[in-house]
């Protein structure tokens, strides 16, 4: 294992460095969030000096890619897939921050296309099979609610393949309670994923530094309503009280890392007043699953209900 993850950091800073020379900086990599969940303090203190490149997903040692030839071929994925036994697995590689800018830089529809082009040559076509049995059916394993938050796309931080989840993403990351009237649009997603899809988890994922959870603590002091944020956000409010009540004292930012947590708890329970949900959590078929990605400080908590 530790060869081959030599052997690729070499190969990607080579295509990093070849890629421009404005893009040259610290580099650290990591092995998806199982990796960064057991840095050490004194490991997480260096990656924050440091985290220009993430790597996940590596099983086994990889044959060395092709260069691309795109506008802005490494961007979002850059790796072949890694074929282990049964599984087939598609390293996910995220750029340098100078990357990142370069690509804002970009116009848009050229950013669009030479990112699907990447996305043709370095995954859909290296893995025919894994497309032509999706094209007949999907069965992914898991319902994802994720934040809508641009720093926190599941399918980069979790590796996530085509097929694998289904996921709804929404600002803050919230299930509100069962309303067909007022929440049909959340409601059907959920109802599809568990009735038709048949989902073995639900899991949804707070994040660090969330806008949409700050906005929520700072409710009663807003003046000037938007007409969708706020109304949405209310959902939340029992987590943010109930913070307020177990942690007075604490700075505000360890009061949103807090309130983070509990609305992804609120959300939890909020799942099981669908009853279709209630039904198969009872029966063990569904698991209901909570969980927070901090990407300021590289950590990764879980925890079943
Ligand atoms: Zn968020």
């Amino acid at each position: 294992m530790l060869p081959a993850l030599i052997y690729l950091s070499t190969y990607i800073r080579k295509q990093l460095l070849s890629l421009s020379s404005r893009c040259v900086g610290d580099r650290r990599m990591f092995r998806g969030t199982r990796c960064i969940k057991n840095l050490g303090r004194d490991s997480r203190a260096a990656a924050l000096t440091r985290p220009a490149v993430v790597v996940s997903g590596l099983r086994s040692r990889a044959a060395a890619p092709s260069p691309s030839r795109s506008y802005f071929p490494q961007l979002v994925r850059r790796s072949p897939p890694v074929t282990d036994g049964a599984s087939t697995l598609l390293p996910t590689v995220a750029a340098a921050p100078r990357m990142l800018a370069l690509a804002k830089e970009m116009d848009p529809v050229k950013r669009l296309t030479s990112g699907f082009e990447l996305f043709k040559k370095e995954v859909y076509e290296k893995n025919t099979n894994l497309f032509t049995q999706l094209a007949k059916t999907q069965k992914p394993k898991f319902l994802v609610f994720a934040c809508a938050d641009s720093r926190v796309c599941p399918s980069v931080v979790f590796n996530f393949q085509p097929g694998e989840a289904f996921t709804v993403r929404n600002i803050a990351n919230i299930v509100p309670p069962y309303d067909q009237t007022r929440y049909s649009g959340v409601g059907a997603a959920i109802e599809y994923a568990v009735l038709r899809l048949e989902v073995q988890n639900i899991a949804v994922i707070g994040h660090s530094r969330c806008g949409g959870i700050e906005k929520l603590m700072s409710l009663k002091d807003c003046t000037k309503a938007s007409g969708f944020i706020e109304d949405w956000l209310k959902v939340c409010l029992p987590a943010w009280e109930k913070v307020k009540a177990e942690h007075p004292t604490l700075p505000p930012e360890d009061q949103r890392t807090h309130c983070e947590k509990e609305a992804v708890n609120l959300s939890l329970e909020n799942l099981k007043s669908y009853p279709f949900v209630k039904e198969r959590q009872e029966k063990k078929t569904l698991k209901l699953i909570g969980a927070h990605y901090n990407f300021v400080i590289g950590s990764f908590d879980i925890w079943e209900i």
